[in-house]
């Protein structure tokens, strides 16, 4: 068991049966410390992180195909671009390979709407992090109306398909849906607000979109429930405490390396013979 943790990371937020509705967005499932022991875990569980990665790195030097993708969806203010800075942000920036998805370009709406992820899905040994993803396809999308349902139904089933080619072809998807409250979000709105730092951050389509939060929780359930499967599970992150969603994500992506089995590779070289020749150089 990992300290601190009553359950198993990936089985206490797995998405499997829940409700959104009656989701605590303050809570933190399977988590027995506070804030303080959750911020010291986070530190040294970063450093397994990074430890992990380069092994993953290094294997992918080497001819190893296998890379991890961590998909982040979440609301305006859910804390998808602290995940970034700071659970990504542990790792060495050489093994990242990062995407965010806003509106469509011209050029990508004149494509199919995976063109532009396959495009940038990570190469071999790289930790890919999709901030926004496919899965705006079926919400902001479904949510606005920006086509009709008969376009974006059968798109769950499509994202099943291609998520099971991806883990064919070796890569370790881990699916992430964060949750803020409807007031958390409007707290945090207003920090960007009254913050010069944070001025940068706010968009005022973002007020707007609070009118559509029912119609996104329908949305975001009936995603989990339709694309929530076995080889590529969701998990549902309570994020009104920034702590929490870090340490769990950094739980989440420390369980897809450690499942992965990693070695360093070995030598491809005579080792004796190379410190031979170093010591007669
Ligand atoms: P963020 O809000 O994540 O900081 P941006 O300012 O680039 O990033 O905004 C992303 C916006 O793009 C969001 O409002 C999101 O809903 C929208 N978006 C992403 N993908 C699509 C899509 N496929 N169709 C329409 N809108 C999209």
């Amino acid at each position: 068991m990992v300290k601190h943790w009553s359950l198993r990371p990936t089985d206490a937020l797995r998405a499997d049966g829940l409700r959104i509705a009656d989701l605590d967005t303050s809570g933190t499932p399977g988590f027995d410390g506070d804030k303080q022991k959750g911020q010291q875990l986070l530190a040294e569980r970063a450093t397994v992180l990074s430890g992990l990665q380069e092994k993953l790195f290094a294997n992918g030097r080497t001819g190893d195909s296998r890379n991890v993708l961590l998909v982040l969806q979440g609301m305006d203010t859910a804390g998808k671009g602290g995940i970034v800075r700071h659970v990504i942000g542990s790792v060495d920036p050489q093994g990242v390979d990062h995407a965010s998805f806003g509106v469509p370009t011209e050029e990508e709406q004149q494509h199919h709407y995976l063109w532009r992820i396959r495009k940038a899905l990570p190469r071999a040994g790289q930790i890919g992090v999709f901030d926004r993803s496919h899965y705006e396809d079926v919400l902001v999308v479904r949510v606005h109306n920006l086509v009709p349902p008969e376009v974006w139904e059968p798109r769950y089933d499509e994202i099943n398909a291609f998520e099971r080619e991806l883990v064919e072809q070796g890569t370790t998807l881990v699916k992430v849906a964060m949750f803020v409250s409807l007031d958390e979000q409007k707290n945090r709105l207003m920090e960007r607000l009254d913050r010069p730092d944070k001025y940068w951050k706010f968009n005022p389509a973002d007020i707007d979109e609070r009118d559509y939060w029912p119609a996104y929780q329908e949305a975001y359930q009936v995603m989990l429930d339709r694309t929530s499967t076995e080889i590529a599970p969701w998990h549902v992150i309570p994020a009104d405490r920034k702590w929490f969603s870090r340490l769990s994500v950094t739980e989440l992506l420390i369980d897809a390396l450690e499942r992965q089995k990693l070695d360093w590779p070995p030598a491809e070289f005579d080792i004796e013979e190379q410190k031979r020749r170093l010591i007669e150089a």
